[in-house]
């Protein structure tokens, strides 16, 4: 027996055990201090109302022989099915069909499991910074062709194109840890791009219910995208279900490579490997689009934006250069000249008792910044923010 030894190629994943080890030894070191984590990517506000309603009547049904269920249809049930295309796709004037919507226990496994159905030989584009999964997940499949994509202050933190043909390129925008959205325009050049080159664009849309300014909240709002591109959405961000487990990915039949249609293979590989969402929980994500869950998903959403642009607003009075915010949980700050991610990190630790997380650790572009996140509790925020003022305002 041989193991898979490209999990040998993988760099230590040491970012968020790290902030977590700094903060406790802080905390050992000092009892008396309060402190305050802007770290957090996890959402902390309970599931709305009409979503733990819809979830104790699906227990209840699951109680009794008459409507008890079984596996679901590996695919998602019609109900939610039907939610999703309406509502994201449909009610936006967006041309995706219902077959083409594949509904899943999150974008993570999506964006990971994605790699079962593309061949060998291809290279792949990856933004740096980044959300670490696209990355690992291509090396632990022996995918080690990687193209990386720079994103920095000097040109937007929009990725531009590669000198060298890519064939898989994965974008997220909203985008985690940066903060910042996409436009339609700034989109076009990449679907133009692969529709061109026979590329395929992986798209992560996680963070589109904090799109606020007309930025693009779905790929398929860009012309040409139904031929190139896949979608990976999830209730997580959205609704508050990290712990609840539920997303969809979005698979346009049109999608043909060679002989190969990656609407059926997907299809075909959710059926083999994947067994569907529990029906309470699917219960739950179609009570998302109710108009009751819909008002309450957006108040919590809300309140995490009104933090993001506390932290903005308050960082950049004393005299921070802050992005983000605007369409997302996210501020991705400047750190002091002359400091790395990680020293600014330790800095504020000591100084006002505040954790950020290193831009570093998201990729090697992103040294010299540090993210703080909305995810927390909106008073402790703004105390954090006091103190990072009569710390280090100018
Ligand atoms: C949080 C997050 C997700 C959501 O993952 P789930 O598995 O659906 O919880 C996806 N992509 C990015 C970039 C994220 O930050």
């Amino acid at each position: 027996m041989r193991a898979n030894e490209n999990f040998l190629k993988l760099e230590g994943s040491y970012l968020f055990s790290t902030v977590a080890r700094k903060q406790r030894e802080y905390q050992e070191k000092h009892p008396d201090k309060e402190v305050i984590r802007l770290s957090i990517g996890d959402v902390t506000k309970p599931l709305a109302p009409a979503v733990i309603e819809a979830m104790h009547k699906a227990v209840d049904e699951m109680a009794h022989e008459e409507s008890f269920r079984g596996y679901p249809p590996e695919h998602g049930f019609d109900f939610l099915v039907d939610a999703i295309h309406r509502h994201d796709y449909e009610e936006r004037g967006l041309d995706i069909a219902k077959d083409e919507i594949f509904v899943s226990d999150g974008a993570k496994s999506d964006c990971g499991n994605i790699g079962d159905i593309f061949g060998e030989g291809n290279t792949i584009a990856i933004c740096d910074p980044v959300y670490p999964v696209y990355l690992d997940s291509n090396i632990m499949s022996g995918r080690t062709d990687i193209i990386y994509l720079p994103c920095r202050a000097e040109n937007g933190f929009m990725p531009q194109l590669p000198e060298k043909k890519a064939d898989i390129i994965y974008l997220c925008f909203p985008n985690n840890p940066i903060g910042v959205a996409a436009s339609r325009e700034q989109l076009k050049v990449w679907v133009d791009y692969a529709n061109e080159n026979g590329s395929l664009i992986l798209y992560d849309s996680a963070y589109e219910a904090f799109v606020t300014d007309g930025s693009v909240k779905s790929i398929y709002e860009v012309e040409g995208a139904r031929t190139c591109a896949i979608e990976f959405r999830s209730f997580s961000k959205t609704a508050g279900f990290t712990g609840v487990r539920c997303g969809y990915t979005v698979v346009p039949k049109a999608l043909q490579f060679g002989d190969v249609n990656l609407n059926a293979v997907w299809g075909r590989r959710q059926a083999t490997k994947f067994n569907g969402v529990s029906y309470i929980t699917q219960r739950a994500a179609e009570a998302v689009y109710s108009e009751e869950g819909r008002r309450q998903t957006e108040e919590t959403i809300a309140y995490y934006r009104r933090n993001a642009r506390a932290i903005f607003d308050g960082l950049t009075e004393a005299g921070f250069k802050c992005y983000g915010a605007v369409n997302s949980p996210y501020v991705w700050l400047t750190v002091p000249d002359g400091m790395t991610s990680w020293e600014f990190f330790d800095d504020l630790l000591e100084k006002c008792q505040v954790v950020g997380t290193p831009g570093s650790g998201f990729g090697s572009c992103g040294e010299g910044y540090l993210r703080l996140t909305g995810f927390g509790n909106y008073e402790k925020t703004l105390e954090a923010i006091d103190r990072i003022k009569r710390v280090y305002s100018k």
